[in-house]
């Protein structure tokens, strides 16, 4: 069976992590969260002061991206972890504030390009599952399976508010589905590399569907891509 890559994009909260996770487990693969990436550059950003209400010192943030070292580890449970300069990070980079300025980093040229960079060397060797906003577009543009999930705002803000509170965060619905518009607009309307269908991807909304259904559906789209 020929080993491929897999990019699987679309908006927050799209349930795109939850699939791409599931399906790399299921047939042996890596996966990465390009996501995550954006979140530990916004933190590293936060972190030294460099994103206010208004405005991202970039000039500070350019001269430090090469130093940005971001890595995936599997804890003993199984599960990813992002870490930043060898520190585990993947509680923090969660909160909204973080996700917050992910979204805004993530519409700086060089920021992209550096992480574009990285995960393409990921990438490399095939047998990687990533998913993101430009992954079928700029990252793997030659992935051999494309997938694109979709679901309603409401829907997705529901889901990421379920998990916020899951983890004792104190957030309202009405702010969560305001940050998930907000980055919705941010994500497709900035100028570098906004988040679009590949005209070669298979597109899923998954507003009605179970996980074991999309699971299967996705595995399905994989058996074809590898059988030929
Ligand atoms: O997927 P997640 O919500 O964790 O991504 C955090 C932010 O990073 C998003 O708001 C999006 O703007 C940005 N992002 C991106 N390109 C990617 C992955 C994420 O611009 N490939």
């Amino acid at each position: 069976m020929k080993k491929i890559n897999i990019a699987i994009d679309g908006f927050s909260s799209s349930g795109k992590s939850t699939i791409a996770k599931g399906l790399a487990k299921k047939i042996g693969y890596i996966y990465i969260d390009s996501g995550a990436m954006y979140r530990a550059v916004s933190l590293f950003a936060i972190r030294n002061g460099w994103i206010s209400d208004s405005a991202i010192d970039e000039k500070a943030l350019e001269s430090q991206v090469p130093d940005i070292c971001i890595s995936f580890k599997t804890n003993a449970q199984g599960q990813q972890e992002t870490y930043l300069n060898s520190e585990n990070v993947e509680k923090e980079i969660r909160n909204l504030k973080v996700a917050d300025g992910a979204s805004r980093v993530s519409t700086i040229g060089f920021v992209r390009r550096e992480l574009v960079r990285q995960q393409q060397a990921m990438g490399k060797e095939k047998g990687v599952v990533m998913d993101g906003r430009d992954i079928g577009t700029v990252v793997f543009p030659d992935a051999e399976l494309k997938i694109y999930v979709n679901a309603s705002p409401e829907i997705r803000a529901k889901r990421r508010f379920d998990e916020l509170t899951a983890k004792g965060e104190n957030v309202s619905y009405a702010d969560v589905l305001a940050n998930v518009k907000e980055r919705d607009e941010r994500d497709t309307t900035r100028s570098e590399s906004p988040l679009r269908k590949a005209v070669d991807a298979v597109e899923l909304d998954n507003s009605r569907m179970g996980m074991d259904e999309q699971l299967q559906w996705a595995f399905d789209l994989f058996y074809k891509a590898t059988a030929t």
